[in-house]
């Protein structure tokens, strides 16, 4: 391990391909993620609901092989005729390649999605280890990156972001600070709250004036979380960012679709769109922020 270490500082470029590597790989385990975690969470709430209507007749037994489902188990399927997903059917992107995005079994067609998050995972951690130095920063910046991708395609499929994913965030942050990894300690801490209470705030001013809801408390809590990682002085750049680059989004959707104009549109997506920009372009972004204030 300790050669492996060596090699790796002697040859940036093998930092750069472990990087890419791994991101795929972790890429193919969010898919997981993105897919059974809103699941999990819905069987979750549903078992809490049967308990407290003590209504368990029709509850699986727990511990029963079909009421387990986790991020391990069951193994995936197809969900058309069952076929099991062998590990070489599991080489992120090339399988999917290779089966033309069919089912070897059936030839359902599986979505692009899955090599999509692949590859995206994959040359988002290379930008990072291009950026981030070799060691623990490289690490925590790369799982911040994966927590992200998860965190923006959940929150596209189910307008939720789940606290098992921005809490951890949250603490993680903190955590890599207590050692001044990104910040210091004192802008982690204020960051975090001032993160969350400036969402918090602009969330109520909003439903008082409008009577509507533009966010939701999971963006809170994930602006909070980025407060964590970068220090409070992330946070205007981090917000204008988003802001702006979803009013874009939401002009596009807007123009495209014709009738959304009510339809609600997740902001976790570009929150964390801007997160993970603060984190490769900081300084360049802080740079701009202050030029175009000035
Ligand atoms: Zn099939």
């Amino acid at each position: 391990m300790q050669d492996v270490i060596l090699l790796m500082e002697a040859y940036p470029a093998s930092i750069i391909v472990f990087a890419g590597v791994l991101g795929l790989m972790v890429g193919s385990f969010l898919n997981v993620v993105i897919h059974r975690l809103p699941i999990m969470m819905q069987k979750d709430w549903q078992s809490e609901c049967r308990v407290l209507l003590t209504d368990e007749l029709k509850a699986p037994a727990s511990g029963t092989a079909e009421s387990r489902y986790n991020l391990i188990v069951p193994r995936s399927a197809c969900p058309k005729c069952g076929h099991k997903i062998t590990a070489i059917e599991n080489i992120p992107v090339i399988s999917w390649l290779v089966l033309k995005g069919k089912c070897s079994e059936c030839a359902n067609p599986i979505s692009a999605r899955y090599p999509s998050v692949e590859l995206l995972t994959g040359l988002m951690s290379v930008a990072v280890a291009f950026v981030v130095p070799f060691g623990w920063p490289l690490m925590l910046a790369l799982t911040l990156t994966w927590f992200l991708v998860a965190m923006t395609f959940i929150d596209l499929d189910t307008m939720l972001l789940p606290d098992q994913l921005t809490l951890p965030l949250l603490w993680l942050g903190l955590l890599a600070n207590v050692f001044g990894t990104f910040t210091d300690l004192q802008s982690a801490v204020l960051g975090a709250a001032a993160g969350y209470l400036s969402l918090w705030s602009i969330y109520w001013a909003f439903k008082l004036l409008t009577g509507k809801e533009g966010m939701g408390y999971g963006d809170f809590k994930l602006l909070a979380a980025l407060g964590a990682w970068f220090g409070w002085m992330s946070l205007p750049v981090i917000i204008l960012l988003s802001s702006f680059v979803g009013a874009i989004a939401g002009i596009a959707l807007m123009v495209l679709a014709k009738n959304g104009r009510d339809q609600g549109i997740p902001f976790g997506p570009y929150l964390a769109g801007a997160g993970w920009l603060y984190l490769v372009y900081g300084q360049q972004l802080i740079d701009l922020y202050f030029s175009f204030i000035l």
